[in-house]
């Protein structure tokens, strides 16, 4: 079992779990919260898609899809280099 100290109230607990057994606060809700974060960042970094706004004209919101497509394709082309790449040097 692995012991973690409860940030909630101070008292050492199952960490295996994610609520503490004493006071029953969330365990590593900071850690659990930066992680979301993170992986929140990285779909975004991946997919930097151009907004498409429910207000725009008809003819400026087919621009943004066909924009957004071409940045589809873009990206498919950026990853699958990047896998080349990395599978060279590697
Ligand atoms: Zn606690």
């Amino acid at each position: 079992m692995k012991e973690v100290k409860c940030e909630h109230c101070k008292k050492w607990t199952d960490g295996t779990v994610k609520e503490c057994q004493h006071c029953g606060g969330v365990l590593n809700a900071k850690y659990l919260a930066e992680k979301e974060e993170l992986e929140k960042v990285e779909t975004v970094m991946k997919f930097p898609l151009i907004e498409i706004d429910e207000d725009d004209p008809i003819l400026i919101k087919m621009g943004k899809y066909v924009i957004r497509a071409g940045q589809v394709v873009f990206f498919a082309i950026v990853t699958f280099v990047a896998y080349l790449a990395a599978g060279t040097v590697g």
